[in-house]
């Protein structure tokens, strides 16, 4: 098969475009034959390695994908070859004790799709047969495949972790990215007031696109909790969503007495100072989580395939080139997810116009207008 994999840890030029020997499905195992890979944040962190990363090279990055059942392993029989598919990324070993409780992403031999083990920037990738949900005919594999790692993260976080409910108010800090475009509409669904801090005029208006229903603009105003206090009437929102990490400070005064703080990850770097003195005078709740359990994946997949909650696509690249797509996301330049098509008829690179690769049906081309005047 084709693959993108690399061999040591570097730049996007560590990438390499080739053969690779296509993997066996092993016993409960699923060989899916891809159709779209998504990137994530995460595939820069695996490229560019961190202190205690160990890789079995050549490592082919990627959690998300979408494709169809090529073949299946000994002891699968609720697939069969040409089942259409998503696939979640959390690989779980379904026999500890946190997996038995269904907490299976606190699982103790957890691992991830792209990161401990190879990935989907490739024609094909072999993962455990419960790992994979059914995709309905006709359903964009782009969009599923860009949904998966997000929306899932989102959801455990928001609903499983954060036990958000109608009524109340969200605070979101970032009006773009994969994670908090999915916390806007599954806050929205959920029936909740959301307020998105974001740091321009385009970001904020593809989160006003998804729903949020009141937005901060921080370049106008970097004491953007004074203002989220305005707008809940000196109350502070029920539910911050901060996955920047250096904006703690911010997210405390902004949260109301009780407050949960829920936080997936740290944009702006890991370490900070944060000040008890909110924590317990304001009866606070910092709840930490990383992607979601395999219940919380079928639920959030469900209203996805439902049409309730969409990714936003970005640009989409062909798999051969992923360097290209990668320092696309490095550059921050993009609105949405980027996606890879894979086992495609048309190398997509060679037709690209990025009007014509927007599929998403929001505004994300007049915002793209916006910006390149
Ligand atoms: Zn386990």
């Amino acid at each position: 098969m084709k693959a993108v994999l690399f061999h040591h840890h570097g730049g996007p030029e560590v990438l390499e475009y080739t053969d690779f020997p296509t993997p066996e499905p092993g016993v409960g195992q699923v060989l899916v034959r891809l159709k779209a890979a998504a990137l994530n944040r995460l595939d820069l962190w695996v490229r560019t390695g961190w202190p205690g990363i160990k890789l079995a090279y050549p490592h082919i990055p990627g959690a998300d994908g979408a494709g169809e059942v090529a073949s299946v392993g000994q002891g699968v029989d609720q697939w069969a070859p040409g089942d259409r598919v998503v696939i979640n990324s959390n690989l779980s070993c379904g026999e500890c004790d946190y997996c038995r409780a269904g907490m299976d992403n606190r699982c103790r031999n957890w691992q991830l799709l792209g990161e401990t083990v190879r990935g989907t920037y490739a024609e094909y990738v072999a993962v455990p047969a419960g790992n994979l949900y059914r995709m309905p005919e006709g359903f964009d594999p782009r969009a599923a495949a860009a949904a998966g790692l997000v929306f899932h993260t989102a959801w455990h976080s928001l609903i499983r972790r954060g036990g958000l409910r109608t009524g109340e108010t969200v605070l979101i800090v970032g009006a773009s990215g994969g994670v908090n475009s999915a916390c806007i509409q599954i806050a929205k669904l959920a029936g909740a007031k959301v307020i998105v801090v974001g740091s321009n005029a385009k970001k904020l208006e593809l989160a006003r696109s998804l729903g949020a229903d009141e937005l901060i603009d921080r370049s106008q105003d970097e004491n953007w909790s004074k203002q989220a206090y305005t707008l809940t009437d000196k109350r502070g929102a029920d539910v911050v969503v901060d996955n920047v990490g250096t904006t703690f400070p911010q997210s405390f005064r902004a949260a109301c007495k009780g407050g949960r703080i829920l936080t997936v990850g740290n944009t702006g770097g890991p370490k900070f100072e944060i000040d008890n003195r909110f924590m317990f005078s304001k009866h606070l709740s910092l709840l930490g989580s990383s992607m979601g359990t395999h219940a919380d994946f079928a639920q959030v997949m469900e209203l996805i395939f439902a049409g309730k909650l969409k990714a936003v696509l970005d640009r989409d690249f062909a798999l051969q080139d992923a360097a290209a797509a990668q320092e696309y996301l490095a550059s921050g330049e993009q609105l949405g997810k980027v996606t890879l098509t894979i086992n495609g008829t048309t190398p997509v690179s060679e037709i690209l116009s990025l009007r014509g690769q927007l599929q998403w049906e929001g505004d994300l081309d007049s915002l793209r207008g916006q910006r390149d005047q």
